[in-house]
């Protein structure tokens, strides 16, 4: 049983030298392990703010607050002990690492999480089986990580680490945004693999309501302002596809 808590986080992005504004206001969110959240919200309410920060992205402070994995302060821990604490943040991999193969790539990623090296050809097998599950081309591992990747492309390579990692805690930002409906369906339906076949706690992120359609959420939560505004289940998911966030902004916002 695995806690993620998320306890009165503020933060601020660092936008020059000396210029910073507080985007987030207070966040407080505790998922338990096997549980998927959704967090929603209008566009620049703070939610890519939220995944950055907890990711350890330099341009984002914590300012207050805590975030605890089973009750260790990920705040402290480098990028690689997040990882190995259990913790996957899809968007802490690299951008763009030419002359890595893919596959390179993700068995070191596998090594640094396990602590071991995993057989050359049983993780192979694993990968190949994965990625087939995705719909992904078996040339695709060969290729530099996230060279030239298609919006598409990096989306699905997301649940494939998500899929191979098996962490306890998962964040993903916007995995739906730009795919189209057949895409959309292959990379949830990888979500629900990773739910299946292990106890994953799910942070997910979405401006819209089409992927909770296939990734049902236990928990939904309305973003705004910088603070989770409301919280339901399923059910807010489907008020918000019909009333939209208005009443969740500002007037003159
Ligand atoms: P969301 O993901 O909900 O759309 P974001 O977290 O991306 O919202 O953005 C929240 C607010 O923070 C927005 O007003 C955005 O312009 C601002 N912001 C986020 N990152 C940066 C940055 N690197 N530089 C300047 N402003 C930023
Ligand atoms: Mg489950
Ligand atoms: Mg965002």
């Amino acid at each position: 049983m695995t806690k993620f808590e998320i306890r009165g986080v503020r933060a601020d992005v660092l936008i020059g030298a000396d210029e910073r504004q507080e985007i987030l206001k207070g966040v407080d969110l505790t998922i338990d392990s096997g549980q998927t959240h959704a967090i929603m919200g209008p566009n620049g309410s703070g939610k890519s703010t939220l995944a950055y920060a907890i990711a350890g992205h330099p341009k984002y402070e914590i300012t207050a607050g805590e975030v605890l994995l089973d009750g260790e302060n990920v705040l402290e821990m480098s990028v690689d002990e997040r990882a190995r604490a259990g913790l996957f943040l899809a968007m802490q991999y690299p951008v763009e690492v030419p002359g890595v193969s893919m596959s390179n790539f993700l068995r070191s990623s596998v090594t640094a999480v396990r602590g071991e090296a995993p057989k050359l050809r049983q993780f192979s097998k694993e990968l190949q089986g994965t990625m087939k599950d995705l719909s992904i081309e078996a040339s695709f591992a060969a290729r530099g990580v996230n060279e030239g990747f298609s919006g598409g492309e990096k989306k699905r390579h997301e649940i494939l680490q998500l899929e191979l990692l098996k962490p306890k805690m998962a964040i993903l930002d916007e995995t739906d945004s730009g795919l189209d409906v057949d895409a959309l369906k292959v990379v949830s339906e990888g979500i629900n693999r990773a739910k299946a076949n292990s106890d994953v706690g799910i942070m997910l992120i979405t401006h819209y309501t089409r992927i909770l359609n296939y990734v049902k959420p236990d928990f939904v939560h309305v973003f705004a302002d910088g603070r989770i505004a409301e919280s339901g289940g399923p059910e807010l998911a489907d008020r918000l596809e019909n009333e939209g966030y208005e009443r969740f902004v500002k007037a003159g916002a």
